[in-house]
């Protein structure tokens, strides 16, 4: 049996294989020689003290000891191509993985995805950022591998179903991610990584008689006595089926639109909202790891940080270490932005949502949308801020201090953001209850993280598609909608997700759930 050890030891004999062992085995007594093997089973960094210490959990193999590399491999798919047929709407997280449960359960999907296919995406990236061109069916949202395709693909959750999370976990190292993220405290892929994978996961979509097919917008839902039936394309092409997965993601509006307009219900969601700020990375470093220098063997730094602020929550959504800040925008007319990171995570600066919870009465000026009411305060900010801007894909930018103290910026340096920026002042973009509360929340922020209140910091505007402003409402038991038979509504538009890892989770859940009903 190998020996199972938890340690704390030093970021350079974390990172050198020969100094561990020569480490573990001072720890348990033996010559380095007699240490076969060493896996790590778990990592998280130890920031809290001057010394960073990097937390270990490992298994020690002496010579002698069984031991056998373990390979992470695909379950065993079988041909779907003449089973019962499910239509999942949307390539994104929740519908690829939905799609692969559905093939390993032995019923064909058929995956209906309006943008292009992964690869394809990237010329309609060039064109926001270059050109300020959105193309509404292409874009940082829409296309195969949906909205977390081109981010940092962090791949931590909060669900607290590990069995879940590990399981989409070992998937993806069978599609080939690196088999660090069974292992890291904070895993993720990054933006570089993450096309082949999702390509991978097509392909054996595809391979096992599964269909897949892109620049295929679903406009419409046919139903017959509250059952699906099946659905209709942007080119009037009909596609029947009676099982009909509905993971758009939290950006297709039109899909909401088409729900409020058949009267399916679905109800008004809080989400969250705010800028996307901008430091240094060095200075985030220097904060989180006490230290003018990192070295070589810490990672970039990333950060959390929360706060309650005239009684609402003012938290850090979706931190990018080394990171970019993207153009976000599904339509002409709106900017908006997240932030994406390469794998090594290596750009010079890092970003961060920061966002205020928001609660359904804020959405009281939009009430005679109803159901839509979130979505359209989102969207009147969204535009808001496009028009401030200057009308092109450049977003409302503003100095952290300066914006504290209702300032506009006399200058706003070069950010991460290609399209670019205009000097706004950013209590212009948001109620002013919005804006009252992140200032007062940057103060606060400031002092529990010294230095991070700086006018070298750059805020942008806004940070608006933290998750779904409305709810598909679904039993909770089968998953099915509550008033239509048929209609599994699944993953982040649903409002069942709020990332990738829980959406991918969400997708697989609702095959199975069809699963069972036709057992
Ligand atoms: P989506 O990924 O939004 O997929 C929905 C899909 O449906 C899209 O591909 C869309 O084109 C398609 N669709 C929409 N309408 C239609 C229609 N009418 N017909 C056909 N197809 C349609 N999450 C993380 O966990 N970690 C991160 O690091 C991270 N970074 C992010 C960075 C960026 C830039 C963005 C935008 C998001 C990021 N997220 C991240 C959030 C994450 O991407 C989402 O939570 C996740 O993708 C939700 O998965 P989903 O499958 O539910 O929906």
């Amino acid at each position: 049996m190998p020996r199972e050890l938890l340690l704390q030891v030093t970021p350079e004999i974390a990172a050198n294989e020969l100094l561990l062992k020569d480490y573990l085995s001072k720890q348990i007594k033996v010559s380095p020689q007699e240490i076969q093997h060493v896996s790590i089973l778990k990592r998280s960094i130890d920031a809290r003290q001057k010394a960073i210490k990097i937390n270990l959990k490992v298994f020690i193999y002496l010579k002698g000891e069984p031991f056998q590399e373990s390979k992470i491999e695909l379950p065993v798919y079988k041909d779907v191509s003449k089973s019962q047929e499910v239509i999942v709407v949307g390539a994104g997280p929740a519908g690829l993985f939905a799609a692969l449960q559905l093939v390993e359960l032995g019923l064909k999907p058929i995956v209906i995805e309006r943008g292009k296919d992964v690869r394809g995406r990237r010329r309609d990236l060039k064109a926001i950022n270059r050109e300020h061109i959105v193309n509404e069916d292409s874009n940082y949202c829409f296309g195969e591998g949906g909205a977390g395709t081109y981010s940092d693909g962090k791949l931590y959750t909060r669900s607290k179903k590990r069995g879940d999370v590990t399981r989409i976990l070992e998937l993806l190292v069978a599609f080939g991610a690196s088999e660090d993220i069974l292992v890291e405290a904070h895993p993720h892929i990054g933006t570089n990584k993450l096309p082949k994978i999702i390509e991978d996961i097509r392909n054996k979509i595809i391979e096992f008689g599964g269909q897949v097919l892109f620049d295929t917008r679903v406009t419409d839902i046919l139903l017959k006595n509250n059952e699906v039936e099946g659905i209709v394309t942007q080119n009037g092409d009909t596609i029947l089926a009676n099982k009909l997965i509905l993971a758009t993601g939290h950006s297709a509006r039109d899909i909401f639109e088409l729900l409020d307009k058949k009267k399916i219900f679905i109800e008004a969601k809080p989400f969250a909202l705010g800028v996307r700020a901008e430091h240094s990375q060095q200075l985030i470093d220097s904060i989180q790891y006490s230290c003018d220098y990192r070295g070589e063997h810490l990672p970039p730094a990333p950060y959390s940080i929360v706060k309650q602020v005239n009684g609402r929550g003012m938290y850090s959504f979706c931190m990018c270490p080394g990171g970019v800040i993207a153009p976000c925008a599904t339509s002409p007319g709106e900017v908006v932005t997240n932030g994406w990171s390469p794998s090594k995570r290596d750009q010079a600066t890092a970003n961060s949502g920061i966002v205020i919870e928001l609660k359904l009465e804020d959405f009281k000026p939009f009430a005679k949308f109803g159901a839509l009411a979130g979505m359209e305060f989102q969207k009147s900010i969204e535009q808001k801020a496009w028009h401030l801007a200057g009308r092109t894909q450049k977003v409302p930018a503003q100095r952290m201090i300066d914006f504290t103290q209702n300032k506009v910026s006399a200058d706003i340096p070069k950010t991460s953001y290609v399209p670019g920026t205009t000097s706004v002042e950013m209590g212009q973009v948001f109620p002013g209850f919005l804006s009252q509360i992140l200032r007062e929340g940057f103060k606060e922020f400031g002092k529990s993280m010294r230095g991070y209140l700086t006018n070298e910091a750059i805020l942008h505007a806004p940070e608006s598609r933290t998750s779904s402003p409305v709810r598909i409402p679904r039993d909770p038991i089968t998953y099915e909608h509550l008033q239509i038979k048929g209609l599994y509504p699944c993953g982040e538009g649903a409002g069942y997700a709020g990332g990738i890892i829980s959406a991918a989770i969400d997708g697989e859940k609702c095959a199975l759930m069809i699963a069972e009903t036709l057992k």
